[in-house]
């Protein structure tokens, strides 16, 4: 029932030339009739050419970071009309990597939900505990309020547009991956929280994708749990022959 999303975000990496190549590969990968949603996240500077070398194809555009305001003075940033301008679908909110190092809050994450969702964008909402949050016992505190706060403003008719990224902070880019059990316990945690503030018929339709170290050699298994709807894949997206691995195991 629900369609299985792979997504690759490419983080700070490639570079015009590479990146199009990239796309190009993975999007003359994807088997004909594929039933895999499949999205390509590059740099903010790269959106144009990715999306001119994606257009057409199977393989959706994504940008990694929005600013949740209109058109006015905030220098260096991107808004979601402008992601709407070159062609993006999704957006991802609230990666790890912008909590850790740019202080990402989940009232702002929140904030960004709204306006992906008002702009027709498709939010990817990442959720993730720490190694030292695991250890201590706080996986589903912490993960129920990164959903609680990140979701705040939207309703039951809103959900199922969102997707949600379980991505364990110590299994990411560290080679360490959940084991399909241990991901599939928070997932199926995320999913009754959902239900629990939506309503189940909501909370059914909603793809949570699993993150942190996926490969070729590891998302079978992973994929084949009941509440694991997909993958965000950071670097394995890298390569395309690793990517249409994933996608082929999806
Ligand atoms: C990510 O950053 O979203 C990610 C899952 O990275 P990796 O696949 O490299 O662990």
């Amino acid at each position: 029932m629900r369609k299985p999303f792979i997504c690759g975000n490419w983080k700070m990496n490639t570079r015009g030339e590479c990146g199009v190549a990239l796309a190009k590969a993975v999007a003359a990968g994807i088997p004909a009739g594929s039933e895999v949603e499949v999205g390509v996240c590059p740099p903010a500077c790269y959106l144009g050419g990715v999306g001119a070398a994606v257009a057409g194809s199977a393989v959706g555009l994504g940008a990694q970071n929005m600013l949740a305001e209109a058109d006015g003075a905030f220098t260096g940033e991107i808004n979601p009309a402008m992601l709407n301008d070159l062609g993006c679908r999704y957006v991802i909110l609230g990666h790890s990597e912008r909590r850790q190092f740019f202080g990402e809050t989940n009232e702002g994450v929140s904030k960004k939900t709204d306006a992906a969702l008002a702009a027709g964008l498709v939010p990817i909402v990442c959720v993730g505990e720490t190694l030292e949050q695991r250890e201590g016992n706080q996986t589903e505190a912490v993960v129920a309020e990164q959903i609680a706060g990140s979701l705040a403003g939207i309703s039951a008719e809103q959900l199922p547009t969102v997707v949600i990224a379980y991505e364990p902070v110590w299994a990411i880019g560290t080679g360490k991956v959940a084991s399909p059990e241990q991901a599939e316990a928070v997932h199926a945690h995320i999913r009754k929280l959902l239900s629990d503030k939506f309503g189940s018929e909501a909370a059914e339709k909603v793809r949570i994708q699993y993150g942190g170290s996926v490969k070729p050699g590891n998302a079978a298994e992973l994929l084949g749990q009941p509440n694991i709807d997909g993958a965000l894949v950071g670097g394995a997206s890298l390569k395309a022959e690793d990517f249409l691995g994933i996608i082929a195991a999806a």
